[in-house]
């Protein structure tokens, strides 16, 4: 365990069997639809995706979206689109994935975003959800992990960048953002 970690959350061992569990659930979903096109938000959904689509059997693609959310450990709710989808989306059915579901800010905006670009449907599949932070109404359809209302980081996460090679789901130490 990295040092700079008080404790292991959610172990790799636990998020591939649930990335396999959530795999297989949209693959039964999706059968008798348009195979979705996954929309990663960069930079922290990067290692959810990659385990993620190893578990998908459909002829999915994907793309990624970067916009602007947290500086430090508080929300800004300030949402900027930095990176853009490379095609159209219209009639797209959209899977958004998102590392981690914390006021819900940032999917609300993204998710009206791409309605009003004309998506069929616009899910979400989160690796974690922290439901006690919500300050906008935003349910995800796929939940790898609910947590509590503590900072993590790896798999992705970060703590200003770093953190994310992490392979676990860890709680930083306080005395590490303080
Ligand atoms: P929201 O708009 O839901 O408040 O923010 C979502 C984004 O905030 C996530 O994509 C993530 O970048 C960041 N975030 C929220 N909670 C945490 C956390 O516990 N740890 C880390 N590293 N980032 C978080």
């Amino acid at each position: 365990m990295h040092q700079n970690v008080e404790k292991i959350l959610v172990s790799e061992e636990e998020i591939i069997q649930r990335c396999r569990e959530m795999g297989q659930k949209i693959n039964r979903d999706y059968a008798q639809k348009e195979p979705p096109l996954l929309v990663a938000l960069l930079k922290g959904s990067v290692p959810f995706l990659a385990e993620l689509i190893k578990h998908i059997d459909l002829d999915i693609e994907f793309d990624f979206m970067d916009v602007s959310s947290y500086a430090g450990t508080e929300s800004t709710g300030e949402i900027k689109v930095i990176k853009d989808l490379d095609r159209p989306i219209k009639g797209a059915e959209i899977l958004i994935v998102e590392d981690i579901v914390d006021t819900g800010r940032t999917l609300k905006t993204v998710r009206e975003l791409l309605l009003s670009k004309g998506a069929s449907s616009v899910k979400v599949i989160t690796l974690l959800d922290k439901p006690d932070r919500r300050v906008v109404e935003l349910e995800a359809e796929y939940v790898g992990f609910t947590i509590p209302n503590e900072f993590v980081v790896g798999y992705g996460l970060d703590f200003n960048q770093k953190y994310r090679n992490l392979p676990y789901i860890g709680v930083l130490k306080e005395e590490c953002y303080k």
